[in-house]
């Protein structure tokens, strides 16, 4: 068991065009900070770092008036352009990693998940987890396509030998400990939720209740899931890949087949084929399997371009400590 000592407490939050929430985020999570340190449970030089992942609107002013009327309390980098809640999310490990802290909670700026949960999440770290994950009771707030969504996500990522929990958003604790091991990792692309499951440090599960935005709209869209969900597969996975390879074993098997059952007709029967529907279907079966194995194909070649070019994941603008 690992001694662990009174925790400096960093709570990071990724914020894209948040102006209506994030005041009122910050207020109430120095609020929760203030309650755990009075129990004793945190250091009073614990501390929250926002991540504007380039807001077009007044979020960073906030930020900075936040910053400044708080003492160091709270923190913050604004990136130059969008680059997307994972690399947000990634920017604030990164910077409480070096700012230092003994653990980290990220969570997201519209207060949809239970801050009063933090005060479980350290529970658990104190007894020895390195990763405590917050898992969310329900989807009630969902629409019913993101519903669907993230349970047919979740489901395909299992069934590809991902596990990751289901209803784990990117609401969770990390030690300073797996801030150093992510730091090993070299990749650009990253799916947070698959990387701290696969590294396999001690993990506690927390659950928690979920509410509505507290205003402002949901800033992901159809097409962002959907590269999340690609981004989360080709990055964690190489079934599909491997799923192709034996279709097109089974299929190779099966035209074989079909050819030697032909010719033998041919020279036997000496009958032409009168298969002309059989041969449209098999000729547009054929061609849909084909392009679809190309495209699966064609996400890992995009995933290994992305990579090999191996740009910077974000780019900060300015940085307030
Ligand atoms: N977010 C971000 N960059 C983006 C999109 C979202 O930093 O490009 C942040 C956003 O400000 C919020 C969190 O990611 O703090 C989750 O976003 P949101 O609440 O809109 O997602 P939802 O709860 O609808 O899944
Ligand atoms: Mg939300």
């Amino acid at each position: 068991m690992v001694e662990r000592v009174l925790p400096k407490l960093a709570i990071i939050i990724p914020c894209y065009n948040e102006e209506l929430c994030i005041k009122n985020t910050v207020n109430q999570l120095l609020v929760v900070l203030d309650d755990l340190v009075s129990k004793n449970k945190i250091t009073n030089e614990s501390y929250i770092y926002l991540v504007d992942d380039g807001s077009s609107d007044s979020t960073w002013s906030i930020i900075e008036e936040l910053h400044n009327a708080n003492n160091g309390r709270v923190k913050g980098t604004k990136f130059i352009r969008n680059f997307g809640n994972q690399k947000a999310i990634m920017a604030g490990l990164e910077s409480v990693r070096e700012i230092g802290c003994d653990c980290v909670v990220s969570i997201d700026a519209d207060l949809q998940q239970d801050e009063w949960a933090i005060e479980r999440f350290i529970d658990e770290y104190m007894k020895g987890s390195d990763i405590v994950l917050g898992i969310r009771n329900d989807r009630k707030t969902d629409s019913f396509f993101k519903k669907t969504t993230a349970v047919m996500f979740y489901k395909t990522m299992n069934l590809l030998g991902a596990n990751i929990p289901m209803n784990h958003s990117d609401y969770r604790l990390v030690s300073k400990r797996t801030l150093d091991i992510l730091e090993l990792y070299p990749e650009k692309l990253f799916f947070l939720r698959g990387f701290f499951h696969e590294i396999g440090l001690p993990t506690a599960y927390v659950k928690f209740d979920v509410k509505q935005r507290f205003a402002g709209t949901s800033k992901f869209n159809f097409s962002s899931l959907m590269a999340l969900a690609l981004n989360g597969i080709t990055s964690y996975s190489i079934i599909p890949l491997r799923f192709v390879a034996v279709l097109g074993f089974f299929m190779a098997l099966f035209g074989f087949i079909v050819g030697l059952e032909t010719v033998y007709e041919k020279l036997v029967f000496h009958n032409s084929p009168n298969g002309w529907a059989t041969t449209i279907i098999l000729m547009c079966a054929f061609g849909g399997i084909q392009l679809f194995c190309l495209g699966i194909i064609g996400e890992y070649v995009g995933q290994l371009y992305r990579e090999v070019k191996s740009r910077p994941r974000y780019i900060k603008d300015v940085e307030l400590r």
